[in-house]
């Protein structure tokens, strides 16, 4: 939106503090910079007042004295968003959750639990392991990523194949709207067919068509046997067809399918203390799966083993191990979860955190591996990830003889090649990181008119004067 963002005024400020009272807002310099700068330092921000709301409430009385003064809100969660949508770039007030997060309550009949916008994940993946439940969300970032920031950007991580994304483990929702009223959605039905499912507008919307605060989501059986297992494979298709016949003979047991290239496990091994080499020698692709049901332990092993004989039998499977502990099991997620990390100290790294039809895999890999080398000889494609789901963070380490600033240089000119390919094979250019600054404009390029032109309408429906999280996704 074009509108012309206005700074606030000390009286609106005021009128904003006195909502909160003094425990409710800050502008001390070290407590605002854990949340004017995200954690790679690539964004950086300045706010006029960080608030920190008590009760939603609180947000609604905030909200209003916004709209009724134009003055622009950013709301952020726990600063964990890769696409600068939580940062607020000129100096609009920023709106913080810290204070809202409470467990609401849980229910084990209706397999739900309420919680507060301010969350942390993993304080709700605790809350429902107390109960012998599992929230199946889970990310990196776990440890500080918030739930609301976590619905407003739909994430994603390493079990949407089995339990999908954010957005699928929804019920229900509180929203604060952009004129400062509370929509109270906090329903925990599973059928609901009156009319447009609000919540989904929400979810997603990285902050610009309402503020969540509050929200009911799915509780599913906790497994009870878990098998971990990493795959060498011949090549990109066998990962594919390892992961077909994985589906045909386990069917829903197969809880998360990890690409992890030679390159990657290299990088890991060599930055992180406690990593060891899987197997000798290393392969050039290879796939950490994992296998898991609610029922006791003892049946899902000898299933996993009998599939992977039969994968080495075809010959797509080269090599493989099985985990025979929980520590075992975790060393090898060590090697997929610290590689988006380790690629900082190899020089500078290109991101791209695209999908494709799961079909078109290999066909991806294969024509944007080309044309980066093409673009840049001795480039280092370090391409891992959500296999399963089509999802892959196609993720370019520096040629280790090139100057770091010249190769980052060239970050437009690559993600063009990249998306390029990726939406010639029906794929997107944000699979799960969402849009924010980073990519706004690209999505104007790759989205259809029509499409581009139904999100300004909702937008403008339900913010008409873009004072919500301004400058974001549209
Ligand atoms: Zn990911």
């Amino acid at each position: 939106m074009k509108k012309q963002q206005t700074q606030p005024t000390p009286e609106t400020l005021d009128r904003i503090k006195s909502v909160v009272g003094p425990q409710g807002w800050s502008l001390d310099p070290n407590e605002l910079a854990d949340h004017l700068v995200e954690w790679r330092q690539q964004w950086h921000g300045q706010t006029s007042l960080l608030v920190k709301p008590a009760t939603s409430e609180e947000v609604a009385a905030i909200v209003r004295i916004c709209a009724e003064t134009a003055t622009p809100i950013v709301p952020q969660g726990g600063n964990t968003g890769l696409v600068g949508g939580q940062i607020p770039f000129h100096n609009e007030i920023l709106l913080c959750f810290n204070r809202l997060n409470k467990i609401l309550s849980v229910d084990t009949v209706n397999n739900t639990i309420s919680v507060q916008a301010g969350c942390v994940l993993a304080a709700v993946q605790d809350a429902a392991e107390k109960v012998d439940r599992l929230f199946p969300l889970s990310l990196a970032s776990e440890g500080s990523a918030q739930i609301g920031g976590v619905l407003s950007t739909n994430a994603g991580g390493n079990a949407v194949l089995r339990y999908g994304t954010a957005r699928n483990l929804v019920l229900g929702l509180e929203v604060v709207t952009a004129q400062g009223k509370i929509w109270d959605g906090l329903k925990g039905l599973r059928k609901d067919n009156t009319g447009y499912d609000l919540k989904q507008i929400f979810i997603g919307a990285e902050g610009t068509l309402g503020i969540i605060t509050a929200a009911v989501c799915k509780l599913l059986p906790k497994p009870r046997d878990v098998v971990t297992a990493l795959v060498a494979l011949r090549d990109v298709a066998a990962a594919l067809e390892f992961l077909t016949l994985s589906q045909t003979a386990c069917g829903d047991l197969v809880s998360a399918v990890e690409l992890i290239p030679r390159i990657g496990i290299e990088f890991v091994i060599r930055h992180v203390p406690d990593a060891r080499q899987p197997f000798s020698p290393l392969n050039e692709w290879n796939v950490l799966i994992e296998f898991s049901t609610a029922q006791y332990p003892g049946t899902l092993r000898p299933t996993v083993e009998t599939l992977l004989e039969r994968a080495l039998e075809r010959g797509f499977v080269l090599d493989g191990v099985i985990a025979e502990s929980g520590p075992q099991a975790a060393q090898l997620w060590l090697l997929r979860e610290r590689l988006s990390e380790v690629q900082r100290y190899e020089g500078g790294s290109l991101k791209h955190d695209i999908s494709v039809p799961v079909s078109q895999i290999a066909t991806f890999l294969d024509q944007a591996t080309r044309a980066v080398t093409a673009a840049i000889p001795g480039v280092r494609p370090v391409p891992f990830g959500h296999i399963g789901d089509g999802n892959i963070h196609f993720n370019l380490s520096q040629p280790t003889d090139m100057d770091t600033e010249a190769f980052l240089n060239r970050r437009e000119e690559i993600a063009r090649l990249v998306y390029d390919i990726v939406v010639s094979l029906g794929g997107s250019i944000s699979a799960e990181h969402g849009v924010g600054v980073a990519k706004r404009d690209e999505i104007r390029r790759y989205k259809s008119a029509v499409e581009l032109s139904v999100m300004k309408s909702l937008k403008h429906a339900l913010d008409p004067q873009g004072i919500l999280n301004p400058g974001k996704v549209v």
